[in-house]
């Protein structure tokens, strides 16, 4: 073999490798959860998040109700919650049971307003997720995710990169593992000037694994490749083993 197509036979494995990464949701059970407030529009991003789980051959139940989170025989099978709930109120019962399915090591998952602005009066929610929105400075602006990991698996192989959206302002739990931040430039609140905030963590939950990504208040932010496929490897990590 020449030298020049031996360098054309490994750059083709290479171009391969980085198509056919693999996600391991195969047979998983996987239940979406969506509502809220219809301006971060859940029911497009679980359609979005079934059809390609689908593609990965995972069983997708999708719910529009909190109410689920009692049904003993879907929690029971569950390996992954992905929930996408901006706002909104969950009764204590359903929290409850959220929370136990967890911490019994059910995988959860979730961005944007849809798992870091839920249930606002609920703490124990909050204690679960590790973080919660409190405001986005400016509205939309562009802001840049620097990746704070790179060898994690979710983060591993992605730049930092830049997007305009809403820039997440989370109050943080202190015991997440934090995988990329973004910094506040201060041109809307001069006393957060030079702030990082985190953007993506993961963290535990009993047994459970939580993922987190602040992305995704409209669905274009997904077109961005370095976010949507953060999304994708966060979902594939939080699974139950
Ligand atoms: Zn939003």
């Amino acid at each position: 073999m020449t030298r020049i197509s031996l360098l054309y036979c490994l750059l083709f494995t290479l171009i391969l490798s980085a198509q056919n990464e693999t996600y391991q949701l195969e047979n998983k059970n996987v239940l979406i959860v969506y509502g809220g407030w219809s301006g971060h529009q859940p029911e497009v991003f679980a359609t979005k998040i079934a059809s390609w789980l689908e593609k990965q051959k995972a069983h997708v139940t999708l719910s529009q109700s909190t109410e689920i989170y009692l049904d003993k025989t879907v929690m029971n099978q569950v390996d992954l919650i992905i929930q996408h709930i901006t706002m909104s109120t969950i009764k204590n019962l359903e929290s409850k049971a959220l929370q136990t399915a967890i911490k019994n090591g059910v995988g959860l998952a979730g961005c944007h307003g849809g798992l870091g602005d839920s249930f606002r009066n609920d703490t124990e929610y909050q204690y679960m997720v590790g973080g919660q929105f409190v405001k986005h400075p400016g509205g939309q602006v562009d802001y840049t995710v620097e990746i704070s990991s790179p060898k994690h698996k979710i983060t591993e192989g992605i730049n930092d990169f830049s997007l305009h959206s809403e820039q997440y302002y989370m109050h943080i739990d202190p015991a997440i593992e934090i995988l990329a931040t973004t910094r506040f430039s201060g041109a809307h609140d001069s006393w957060i000037e030079g702030i990082e905030i985190p953007v993506v963590w993961t963290k535990s939950y009993g047994k459970g694994r939580v993922f987190y990504s602040s992305l995704g208040h409209s669905e274009d932010i997904f077109e961005i490749p370095e976010a949507w496929k953060i999304m994708l490897r966060g979902i594939s990590w939080a699974v139950r083993e």
